[in-house]
């Protein structure tokens, strides 16, 4: 079962990633959360084209998938869960679950670090919200998190279905997040002990620093709640929080072009966490 589910590992990744987008794209036109200002004809070429530079880019440079590294640990006997015994369903769903922590942390860390943040600002400097935005990463902050997931799944030795079960759904969560669309509020506030929900996502990216460097899962919303990074609703609300940073406000800057400069272009600027303005 394992190798037959490896063995299609880019047509799953692929319909998975195509029946996500067009779920999601089609709940946006329906039941939108909030009015578009800028519609998909300026953004979304740009965001698709992000994308697939980041693809190419981490198939070119990186000899190894995350996947191939994990069938290398499961060959050679590296990592933590090679070295203990413990039964196959709890290594799976503990792998699952740490590889959801690493990425927590390591979104943390791009808010933290200045140079960092940098990278990850592009992200962050999207003038809307909405699914494309999921998939919207600088080039280089796609290539550390790679060697970062690639060191944690060496350390844990994680099972190769573990972490192909991770990735497709941590790419269908990102895309369900970022969703502009509209989610009854008490469905919502169940849903959000499971999922991280566009609401709760939504407030990471309003334009203020304290709501930006808050809500940091992707995925599992646990790890806000115990590290005390959640904020259940922005203080403008929903639709009239705006979303964004401060710098890059032009809507030139939604090209992509412009985009893969934005690390190099300006300040640091207010946002890392331990420079918001007010702090001594
Ligand atoms: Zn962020
Ligand atoms: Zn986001």
């Amino acid at each position: 079962m394992d190798y037959v589910a490896l063995g299609h590992e880019p047509a799953i990744r692929l319909s998975v990633f195509g029946g996500v987008l067009f779920a999601m794209a089609t709940w946006e036109l329906i039941a939108p959360r909030r009015p578009q200002t800028i519609g998909r004809r300026v953004r979304w070429p740009n965001n698709f084209g992000v994308v697939i530079v980041d693809t190419l880019l981490v198939r070119v440079i990186f000899p190894t998938t995350a996947v191939g590294l994990a069938l290398l640990a499961e060959a050679h006997g590296w990592g933590l869960f090679h070295s203990v015994e413990l039964p196959t369903w709890i290594v799976f769903v503990a792998s699952v679950v740490l590889l959801d922590l690493a990425i927590y942390l390591q979104h943390v860390l791009f808010h933290a670090v200045p140079a960092l943040w940098r990278l990850h600002r592009m992200h962050h400097a999207d003038l809307a919200f909405d699914v494309t935005t999921g998939f919207r990463f600088h080039p280089f902050e796609i290539l550390l998190s790679m060697l970062i997931k690639l060191a944690v799944i060496a350390a844990l030795g994680t099972p190769a279905l573990a972490v192909l079960v991770f990735e497709v759904l941590l790419n269908a969560t990102s895309m369900f997040n970022h969703g502009n669309v509209r989610i009854p509020q008490k469905l919502d506030l169940v849903l959000r002990w499971m999922i991280v929900t566009p609401d709760m996502h939504r407030v990471h990216h309003s334009i203020q620093s304290a709501e930006t460097n808050s809500n940091f899962g992707f995925n599992l919303p646990w790890w806000d709640r115990l590290f005390g990074t959640y904020k259940s609703q922005p203080s403008a609300g929903q639709e009239g929080m705006t979303i964004g940073i401060e710098q890059f406000r032009d809507p030139r800057e939604l090209r992509l072009d412009r985009m893969l400069v934005q690390p190099f272009h300006g300040s640091v600027g207010s946002y890392p966490l331990g420079q918001r303005t007010g702090q001594p």
